[in-house]
């Protein structure tokens, strides 16, 4: 691909405004001479006012999204894409969230452009685990495991029962419920099944990605081992 359009594509600019970087002397290689439109040089490589290039296409990042920002582009209020980098809401393809979680929802936020990616982990078929640590306004009843794992439970105005999940309780009001399959608000809804209420709730770990140190509000890049381990 050509130098502008691949700059161009990751929401640095305009072609016309990439066209105008070159002939500013802004993009370089690694080691400072200036580079034209016509060259060919490897992504790595280049440098625009001395700084690497963002990712190429084909990133997987995961976020730790806090309470109170929505998945959505069109919301007015705060989204997921406020916590990235300006440029990366700009960028040809357009990079998805891997789902959604809910605006109370915080925790493990996948967001790609690759929507071969994108497809596999959101399918039904993929049956990738996705663990909730949910924070309750009622005490368990006791019976709630088996509830979950029964693969009989029907939520409300559905037709078809839900998967059997797995709930691992730690105290009378917290428990971490991991599912295989995404339906809408299905942890809270599932909750208010068995008659309790979420608090809080949070999102730990997406097949075997977890979020480590990641402090909430921040984002990191997935490698493509870790794709392969994880998901
Ligand atoms: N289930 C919910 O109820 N909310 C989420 O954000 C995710 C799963």
């Amino acid at each position: 691909m050509k130098l502008v359009k691949h700059i161009a594509n990751l929401g640095y600019g305009s072609r016309k405004e990439v066209q105008w970087m070159f002939r500013e002397g802004r993009i370089t290689d690694a080691d400072g001479e200036v580079l034209y439109a016509d060259d060919v040089v490897d992504h790595e490589a280049i440098r625009v006012d001395g700084e690497r290039l963002d990712p190429p296409a084909g990133l997987l990042l995961m976020l730790n999204k806090p309470v109170g920002y929505t998945c959505s582009t069109k919301d007015k209020g705060r989204i997921v894409y406020d916590l990235l980098p300006p440029r990366f809401r700009l960028r040809s393809p357009l990079l998805s969230t891997v789902g959604r979680l809910d605006r109370d929802t915080s925790g493990l936020l996948l967001m790609t452009d690759d929507g071969g990616l994108l497809h596999r982990i959101v399918s039904p078929k993929a049956h990738l685990p996705k663990r909730y640590d949910a924070t309750l306004a009622q005490d368990l009843r006791g019976d709630e495991a088996d509830v979950f794992a029964s693969g009989t439970l029907m939520l409300e105005s559905e037709d078809t029962p839900l998967k059997p999940a797995t709930l691992d309780v730690r105290d009378a009001r917290h428990a971490s419920l991991v599912l295989t399959e995404g339906r809408y608000h299905q942890v809270r809804r599932m909750f208010a099944a068995v008659g309790n209420h979420v608090e809080a709730l949070h999102r730990s770990a997406v097949g075997g990605l977890t979020l480590g140190e990641l402090a909430p509000g921040e984002w990191r890049l997935v490698s493509d081992e870790e794709r392969a381990s994880s998901l």
